[in-house]
């Protein structure tokens, strides 16, 4: 049994060379896992289910196909692509997960986020997401012409970038106690989550109990998957042909 973790792909018609590597992943590597999950920021921006977008399209159609090929494929949004809907679900094929979720993995209690809602160190971040994720901003967003969508995304882009770049590396990492209190509310001692594009695979105690969080790293310069088979798991890098 061989289950894939993948997470902070940001694909992008502008970087075809990722996009390139994950359809060659999904045609090949994934094709021999049992299950592949998809822990947010597979796109860099998503606007709608209904944005035309080629190279979007590209990858719904390579996903249906490995799930056509009996390779589930499960995704939670991350906070880039937290707009994902039913539609692109129903043309993928991929199951939309809630942020968090456990999962049982060889008889063990995991648990995968995204990792966004775990820097709560960003306080100014955190607002932002609590205005993104509520159902009636969503609503209105998706009411807009997809023109002014692109828009508005491309500017809130631009206001992270500079604001990001005002922020120490600490306060955009988790914060340990958030990280702890939510292992602890599900009751799990292993966390595998994305977002920080800061892979490691970090060992620490949790109420007296060796725990583990591993974070998966982005794809923007090489891949990076977690393979979890019945004998123990591997987060690799996988390098860009
Ligand atoms: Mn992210």
């Amino acid at each position: 049994m061989t289950i894939s973790f993948v997470s902070d792909l940001h694909l992008d018609a502008a970087h075809p060379e990722i996009g390139a590597q994950f359809l060659d992943f999904l045609q090949n590597d994934a094709r021999d896992a049992d299950a592949v999950y998809i822990l947010g920021d597979l796109f860099e921006v998503w606007v709608g289910d209904d944005d035309p977008d080629p190279h979007k399209a590209a990858v719904a159609d390579a996903l249906r196909a490995l799930v056509n090929d009996g390779v589930p494929v499960a995704f939670l949004h991350g906070n880039r692509d937290f707009l994902v809907g039913a539609a692109f679900a129903e043309r993928s094929g991929v199951t939309l997960m809630d942020d968090p979720t456990v999962l049982t993995l060889s008889g063990r209690r995991v648990l995968v986020s995204h990792g966004d809602a775990l820097c709560t160190d960003d306080v100014e971040y955190q607002a932002f997401r609590a205005m993104v994720r509520d159902e009636a901003w969503q609503q209105q967003f998706l009411a807009m012409p997809l023109d002014a969508r692109i828009a508005m995304a491309a500017q809130a882009r631009e206001a992270s970038k500079t604001s990001m770049a005002g922020k120490s590396a600490e306060i955009m990492d988790v914060n340990r106690n958030a990280v702890d209190r939510l292992m602890r509310d599900h009751g799990v001692d292993l966390l595998i989550h994305g977002h920080t594009h800061r892979p490691a695979i970090h060992e620490f105690d949790l109420d007296g109990r060796p725990a583990q969080r591993i974070v998966l790293g982005d794809w923007y310069t090489q891949g990076s998957v977690l393979s979890w088979t019945d004998d123990g798991y591997e987060l690799e890098v996988r390098p860009r042909s």
